[in-house]
């Protein structure tokens, strides 16, 4: 099972490749979350990709690349995996092409999520994350127990920098010059699937899991 998810920021792709990735046990690369720890660490990687992602902006496709290489070599990618966040531009996608290529492997599946602009910014400007462990939670579809605490950890819950209104304009736009071309780019390689990420977290993975049992691919 080897998955990409495309769909613009907030279109829940991430929470899907979770639950995708925990029911049939493969890796979910997400390069969002991987600058985002490099970030805090204060890494090199962190430094030099903070104020791309500050302002909405992307991280150069070489950056990435190499992060996604290193990641895909790693023994337990051998079985498949699910690339969340990557790749958002052409270059990265034929970078992607490339790296699979040299290691005799091949997409199955790339899965673009499709939410309503509406439902866009009501994810994002909601969307909590913990500062501790990351889980990711929702001020009105996924509410923690107590407000402001994480039910997993008990760390606190921020409002990811980048989900701030102004910033998310920003990435919208980005993902609509950089990322959408992508969409194109699949379907004419008969790769894409699209997947209507309207309504429930549960509903759309109940979505998920019927389309990727009709592609042969559970
Ligand atoms: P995400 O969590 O996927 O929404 O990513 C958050 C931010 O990380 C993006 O707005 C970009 O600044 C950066 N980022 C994540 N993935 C990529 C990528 N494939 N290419 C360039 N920048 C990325």
């Amino acid at each position: 099972m080897r998955l990409v998810f495309l769909g613009a920021p907030g279109a829940g792709k991430g929470t899907q490749a979770e639950l995708v990735a925990s029911k049939f046990h493969r890796p979910r690369i997400s390069t969002g979350d991987i600058l985002r720890e490099a970030v805090r660490n204060k890494t090199a990687l962190g430094l030099e990709a903070k104020a791309c992602m500050d302002q909405g902006k992307l991280v150069p496709d070489a950056v990435v690349v190499g992060i996604v290489k290193e990641k895909l070599a790693e023994p337990v990618c051998a079985a498949g995996f699910l690339l969340d966040g990557f790749p958002r531009t052409v270059p990265q996608a034929e970078a992607l092409s490339n790296i699979l290529d040299s290691r005799r492997q091949r997409l199955d599946r790339v899965i673009n999520v499709l939410v309503s602009r509406e439902d866009i910014v009501r994810r994002l400007s909601g969307r909590r994350s913990c500062a501790k462990c990351q889980a990711v939670f929702h001020v009105d579809f996924a509410r923690p127990q107590r407000d402001g605490v994480c039910d997993r950890c008990g760390g606190e819950l921020i409002q990811r920098s980048d989900d701030r209104r102004e910033i998310v304009e920003n990435r919208l736009a980005v993902y609509e010059v950089q990322t959408a071309p992508l969409i194109d780019y699949y379907r004419r390689k008969g790769l894409l699937s699209e997947l209507d990420g309207s309504g429930s977290v549960e509903a759309v993975h109940q979505r998920m899991v019927g389309l990727l049992t009709a592609q042969g691919l559970s």
